[in-house]
């Protein structure tokens, strides 16, 4: 287990900030805020397990241009091609449940025959009988009130555009102002990760990014403590001005009880994967934790891990207690070779995997795989119940290499994927800048919190 204990090392500076000299106001500031959390902390019982709470957030940089690397698309400033919607000259038409374009032609007066000649025009067109409520249209018109102009937005980035001159009918498709902005934020996590995560400026989908991204090494269910710390370079998308949707994590570094993981993504055979500084795969064969800990970690309590450490060494597995209906993941591709209800271990799951790894899974509410299916990691399998011998609804899991139950929490996992040396090549040169970036938010967290 790690000892590095990063309320020991927190306090240890505090201690040697309060004798020391260094009076810089910055300090002083950083110092009201540690007091601050302290004075919080102490309201809420036990001191020794409490963390000292202070904002990591750094102000958001759009000057960031990140080398030229494979695959990272840092957008471009162009100017809009197409009218904005605002535009007064456009009618809009929001489509209603169970609206066509047909009548909505017949609605705004338009003729069928303008309407098939569209439809006819090509694939792009042919699109337009799928239709969905709340879809938007748009039109301009001639004198005589027929169609001029007309707008959709076919998917996120592209206006379907249809011209008609009052002889025929000319489709195009324009792409839309979509810019990717890189932004960089930090945060610890003193009561949950999502609540951090919040407290970061991210939103629960990101936070789930960066779950994920880390999911094979650290058990987001039993590993995480408070005091646990992230760094993340990633990216949000703008259309037209307005923020759009969060995009993807460019790198990230997490410190989970003083252990250190960084992730960087990299385009592999023109797909986004995420590789470890030395270049293996963040992907592994199994996942650490085989259920999904957005159910479970909303609310962090450190005294609730202690006597499932005392079980783990009771029995061969580990207790995850969770709510009834948590999804239970395949925690590596595999075959069910078995899926059945017995009187102690109630509805239970074992999976067979390469390398003699057998995975079992008991007390189940459901099953969802069946004796002799095929299985991918991921794959929901069952949710959590309390049938058989439990107290509770939890997962009993345990993890079998030829015929030895091992710490599913400790046991190396068997890798995938390592990169060839000509990607390694490529791959150490596009991380380093992020790497170094990630430093530098690494070190100004640091700074701020001295
Ligand atoms: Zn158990």
């Amino acid at each position: 287990m790690h000892n590095n204990n990063p309320f020991t090392r927190f306090t240890g500076k505090l201690r040697s900030f309060r004798s020391g000299s260094n009076r810089t106001k910055l300090l002083l500031f950083a110092f009201t805020l540690i007091a601050i959390g302290f004075a919080l902390g102490g309201l809420q019982g036990n001191p020794a397990v409490q963390p000292v709470s202070i904002s990591l957030d750094l102000p958001a940089r759009h000057d960031f241009k990140p080398a030229p690397l494979a695959g990272i698309d840092t957008g471009t400033e162009t100017e809009s091609v197409t009218t904005p919607a605002t535009d007064e000259s456009w009618q809009r038409v929001t489509v209603n449940a169970g609206q066509s374009l047909d009548t909505i032609f017949r609605e705004q007066g338009f003729s069928a025959r303008t309407l098939f000649e569209i439809m006819a025009l090509n694939q792009d067109t042919k699109q337009l009988k799928k239709i969905r409520p709340g879809d938007l249209f748009e039109f301009q018109r001639h004198e005589d009130g027929s169609l001029k102009r007309m707008r959709y937005a076919v998917d996120e980035g592209n206006y379907l555009i249809i011209d008609h001159d009052g002889e025929e009918a000319i489709a195009s498709t324009v792409a839309r102002n979509l810019i990717t902005r890189v932004e960089e934020t930090s945060g610890t996590i003193t009561s949950s990760l999502f609540l951090a995560g919040k407290q970061a400026g991210l939103n629960d989908g990101m936070v789930m990014k960066l779950a994920n991204l880390f999911g094979w090494d650290i058990d987001f269910v039993l590993d995480i403590r408070a005091g646990d710390r992230f760094w993340l370079i990633y990216e949000k998308i703008y259309r037209d001005g307005s923020f759009l949707r969060d995009g993807e994590i460019i790198g990230a570094t997490f410190v989970n009880q003083g252990e250190k993981f960084q992730a960087i993504r990299f385009m592999l055979d023109g797909q986004a994967q995420y590789f470890a500084p030395g270049g293996q795969n963040m992907r592994k064969a199994f996942l650490r934790a085989p259920l999904n800990f957005s159910y479970i970690s909303s609310s962090f309590n450190p005294k609730r891990y202690h006597p499932i450490l005392k079980r783990v060494k009771a029995h061969n597995g580990i207790d995850y207690k969770a709510p009834k209906g948590t999804p239970v993941f395949a925690a590596g591709d595999g075959k069910v070779i078995r899926s059945a209800y017995s009187k102690y271990n109630g509805h239970h799951v074992f999976i067979q995997h390469a390398n003699s790894i057998v995975t079992k899974y008991l007390h189940f509410t459901r099953r969802t795989v069946k004796q002799g299916q095929r299985v991918k990691q991921g794959q929901v399998i069952g949710y959590v119940g309390a049938t058989g011998l439990a107290q509770a609804p939890h997962l009993h899991y345990e993890f079998v290499v030829n015929g030895v139950h091992r710490n599913p929490r400790t046991v190396p996992l068997p890798k995938v994927d390592t990169l060839k040396a000509d990607q390694l090549a490529a791959f150490r040169v596009a991380a380093a800048p992020i790497l170094s970036r990630l430093s530098r938010l690494e070190a100004a967290s640091m700074y701020a919190s001295q």
